[in-house]
């Protein structure tokens, strides 16, 4: 038997070396066959065979009588393009360095993050470009891409001071953000809910989002509020939308806090109106009904201005000790809290590992004390004082999940952090985003068809942020793929106990090299670093 497979090798070389004028004796790297291929555009699935050279797709059909160094029966398996998640914390530094090799994304089937959403974008220590050139050489598990950081920036030239920027610190601001762009920057990322972005008006933003249009960038928004003023927020992406003539993307969009439960059909029909009126509105979202954040997220923003010292130093006064946390108290009954102290998990807690997976309601207990509101607010005043603290917050309903994930707009991205077994507690997200729309959402609750659902997670995002050659099967772009089984895919990770993968996954494919084989995951730098290119294409708008 192996005889005979190894004379067929040998002739078919032969008519390969003849026709390729002796460039090479076997003319594919590798062939995956048999299996059902969905290529990414919502058309439903074909049974066919993918050709593989280097690290590029170069043919898609019948390929059962050619020749290649490695064939693979992907009989009964689906075959999609490497899933792409536009909001990825390739954040903090030291994180990302540890993580490189992105173990816990290349497990969803993820081949290409984008990091640096929120605002966070790349540490300033470096440069963009430096920052960049650092991580290729560190190697990386799959393809990154960043965004610039509006958080970051602000924070560079202005610190944590709450106050508009003057004229000269404004235009620092807009050649930090255009040179981000000139050196591979896929857009700009506000927090307008975080330190120091929550200090930036509208005409901030504005300003900078007209130098990442005009190179071809996107705009990725936290916005304002999530909660019972998230109306206003969205009012005010639009019009960032309208005035920069930036395609917007109201990222791991949620309404969230008891009062908005139930509230997504309001948000979704601002979108579409939007989108009706010619503004390139976007939305993403993460399949889950908590969300994970800082603990400070319950304090007031102003209470924070200027940094930790300066927040100390308001509670040793009575008066604004009083109203800070009068506020904590209206966030926990209206916003993020979901009214219930157990709504509030604790994650990472460094001054107090133990805690970590506890709720603000069982430390209260642990300290003897009733809880009550009000002791919740004193604590979680005690947490930040601390050193504060990373929390997940049970705070939608799930059928306001389910509508935003149906909606035409919307996209997968998992919000989540780079995650290694035994590192904190993080958000299941970071685990199993992807495999629990897949498995949850399509299989179980049939909200999707699977070729919707992989869309959204693939040529969906490589459209909108303008990722080339990725996020579809096709002839000529590069061999991102991931074969799973539709029957069984499903994610494991729950709040409970995060750090599990998912199942389903057999493998994946970074570039043309296998990362994950037969279920292995294969510890490879097969990633490269992505830096957009500036469309020739790109109408310069005025800037004035
Ligand atoms: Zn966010």
């Amino acid at each position: 038997m192996k005889l005979k497979i190894n004379l067929k090798k040998i002739s078919l070389g032969f008519i390969t070396l003849l026709l390729v004028n002796c460039q090479n004796s076997i003319p594919f790297d590798l062939i995956i066959k048999n299996g059902l291929v969905y290529d990414g555009t919502q058309n439903p699935p074909q049974r066919q065979d993918i050709a593989i050279k280097a690290d590029k797709i170069v043919g898609l059909g019948n390929f059962s009588e050619a020749d290649a160094l490695q064939i693979l029966d992907a009989a009964g398996a689906a075959v999609a393009p490497g899933f792409i998640d536009t909001h990825t914390h390739l954040d903090p530094l030291d994180n990302l360095l540890a993580l490189s090799n992105s173990e816990s994304q290349l497990r969803q089937g993820v081949t290409t993050s984008i990091g640096g959403p929120d605002g966070r974008g790349v540490p300033l220590q470096y440069g963009f470009a430096a920052f960049l050139d650092t991580l290729s050489q560190v190697g990386v598990g799959i393809n990154m891409g960043f965004m610039a950081g509006h958080n970051k920036i602000r924070k560079k030239i202005m610190q944590l001071e709450n106050r508009a920027p003057t004229k000269k610190e404004l235009d620092r601001m807009i050649a930090m953000a255009d040179q981000a762009m000139d050196e591979g920057a896929f857009g700009l990322s506000t927090g307008l809910k975080y330190l120091p972005g929550n200090f930036a008006k509208i005409d901030e933003v504005i300003a900078l989002s007209r130098v990442v249009a005009n190179k071809g960038g996107v705009y990725s928004t936290h916005l304002r509020d999530e909660g019972i003023a998230i109306m206003p927020a969205i009012e005010e992406t639009i019009e960032i939308g309208k005035k920069a003539n930036i395609p917007i993307i109201l990222t791991h969009h949620k309404v969230i806090g008891k009062p908005m439960w139930g509230k997504s059909y309001v948000t979704l029909a601002r979108v579409d109106k939007a989108r009706n009126d010619g503004v390139n509105i976007l939305l993403d979202q993460y399949p889950y009904a908590a969300s994970h954040t800082g603990l400070s997220v319950l304090i007031p923003a102003w209470a924070r201005a200027g940094g930790q010292e300066k927040f100390i130093e308001r509670l040793s006064n009575p008066e604004s000790y009083a109203k800070i946390k009068a506020e904590i108290i209206f966030n926990i009954l209206n916003d993020r809290g979901g009214e219930d102290l157990n709504r509030i998990q604790f994650a990472r807690v460094k001054w107090q590992p133990d805690l970590e997976g506890k709720t603000l309601k069982e430390w209260i207990v642990m300290e003897g004390k009733k809880p009550t509101i009000e002791n919740g607010a004193e604590y979680v005043i005690k947490g930040q004082r601390n050193g504060g603290a990373s929390c997940i917050y049970h705070a939608m309903e799930e059928k306001d999940v389910e509508k935003i994930m149906q909606h035409p707009l919307t996209m997968i991205a998992s919000d989540g952090r780079l995650s290694s077994p035994g590192i904190g507690h993080p958000h299941p997200r970071a685990y199993g985003t992807f495999p629990r729309v897949l498995g949850k959402y399509v299989r179980e609750k049939k909200l999707l068809s699977l070729q919707e659902a992989i869309y959204k997670m693939t040529l969906f995002p490589a459209k909108t942020y303008g990722i080339e050659n990725r996020g579809q099967l096709k002839k000529g772009l590069k061999a991102d793929l991931v074969i799973f089984d539709p029957n069984t895919i499903i994610d494991k990770a729950t709040f409970i106990q995060p750090h599990q993968y998912p199942v389903g996954i057999s493998h994946v494919l970074v570039n043309g090299k296998w990362s994950i084989k037969n279920g292995e995951f294969l510890n490879k730098m097969n990633g490269v670093v992505l830096r957009k290119t500036i469309p020739s294409t790109t109408t310069i708008v005025d800037v004035n």
